[in-house]
């Protein structure tokens, strides 16, 4: 059993999917692992640290050579893979709504896409988890990067000079990303408010030290924990809501996301008119189209004197942690299902169907299929 992980080819990516740690550990269940030099170069870690760790480290071609499972952050695309072994699993993040032309190609090539996004939300997964793992850095990362931006200091100072108010900042959509978002900015002294369409968040809110902020019948739980869209009588609920909070706002932090659909609107420019100037809004979901209108990945829009920003790789910023979580995530997954008498790890029904894109030269996954 083969495994290998090369060096990510995507811009502004940093993460790598394999670490000596879990090089370690692979190499602990019976398998040889491969890295491709450099790999880790981004995220601190040297070529040294995967030799020490028991790895090989060699060119991508070599690596490659007769590999049974590639790990990936963003999945490699398919020309690159030609050494790997037919049937090859790759484990990745494959973007399969979006990206379905890779999707394609991959079982064109025979391979296994295997997609960490599908991960299902069951307690048993939640350590396989990367979606939560990268969101958590992610929501940490958001409430830095606004309070770097915000000319003011976060928390209430009394000095001899006189008083500096606490900043407030409201945060909207509390998943994983959204509760560290309100955690850090706690950490940091604001007053923090929250909200989003899942009405069992309002005790999580709370539990932080955040006020949720909700509004009348507005509620779109959806499949799995996740939220389902609003009707368009609910979005004009939303709307209004947030036209009354977000004026007394410094910081806005928005992190809503419906899986396989664009990101929805939850400000537009006309409540930004309504911001005191110097205010700071980062937009989580700025790669998936935004939740924040005139939002742009990679750069801070001005608008009425409001600092509107986001990245388009949060999780990359934080390189080293990003990959320590992301590895871990795919050892957790894959040690899991490590069949001892076959030397390999052999999925059940309940995760492998989830996760399995394609299969025998064909996509197989249900929720491509719909
Ligand atoms: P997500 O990234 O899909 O969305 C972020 C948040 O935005 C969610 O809370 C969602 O309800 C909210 N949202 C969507 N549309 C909105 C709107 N119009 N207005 C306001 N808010 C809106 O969510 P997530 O962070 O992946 O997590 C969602 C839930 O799933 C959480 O409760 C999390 O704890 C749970 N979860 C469980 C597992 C597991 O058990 N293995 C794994 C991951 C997440």
């Amino acid at each position: 059993m083969r495994i290998v992980a090369l060096r990510e080819r995507a811009a502004g990516e940093t993460r790598v999917a394999l670490t000596p740690e879990t090089a370690k550990k692979f190499i602990a269940l019976g398998a040889k692992v491969a890295v491709e030099a450099g790999a880790g170069a981004r995220a601190a870690i040297p070529d040294a640290a995967y030799e020490e760790a028991g790895a090989s480290v060699g060119t991508a071609e070599a690596v490659l050579k007769g590999a049974d499972i590639v790990l990936g952050v963003q999945a490699p695309d398919v020309d690159l893979l030609g050494g790997a072994k037919p049937g090859a699993w790759v484990a990745a993040t494959f973007d399969p709504f979006q990206q379905r032309d890779r999707v394609e190609a991959y079982a064109a090539a025979g391979l296994e896409a295997l997609s960490m996004e599908f991960m299902p939300r069951i307690t048993r997964a939640q350590s396989m988890d990367v979606l939560s793992s990268q969101a958590n850095l992610a929501g940490y990362k958001a409430v830095i990067a606004a309070a770097d931006q915000y000319g003011r200091a976060f928390p209430m100072m009394m000095t001899a000079a006189g008083t500096v108010q606490a900043a407030r900042c409201f945060v909207m959509g509390v998943g994983v990303a959204g509760l560290q978002a309100i955690a850090t900015a706690r950490r940091l002294g604001a007053q923090v408010s929250a909200t989003d369409v899942r009405p069992e968040t309002a005790e999580q809110i709370k539990s932080l030290g955040g006020k949720p902020v909700f509004a009348e019948g507005l509620e779109a739980s959806g499949d799995g924990g996740y939220a389902a869209e609003l009707s368009d009588e609910q979005k004009a609920a939303q709307a209004e809501l947030v036209s009354g909070h977000i004026a007394k706002q410094d910081i806005v932090i928005t992190t809503a996301l419906i899986p396989g659909r664009a990101a929805p609107r939850l400000v537009s420019d006309d409540q930004i008119a309504t911001m005191k100037p110097g205010s700071v809004i980062f937009d989580l979901a700025v790669a998936q189209g935004g939740n924040v209108e005139g939002s742009k990945p990679d750069e801070v829009v001005e608008r009425h004197g409001v600092s509107i920003m986001g990245f388009s790789n949060t999780p990359a910023t934080l390189g080293p942690d990003a990959s320590a979580l992301f590895a871990r995530n795919l050892y957790n997954f894959l040690s899991a299902f490590w069949d001892e008498d076959a030397g390999r790890p052999v999925l059940d029904e309940e995760i492998g169907d989830a996760v399995r894109l394609t299969h025998g030269g064909k996509v197989v996954n249900e929720r491509l299929l719909r």
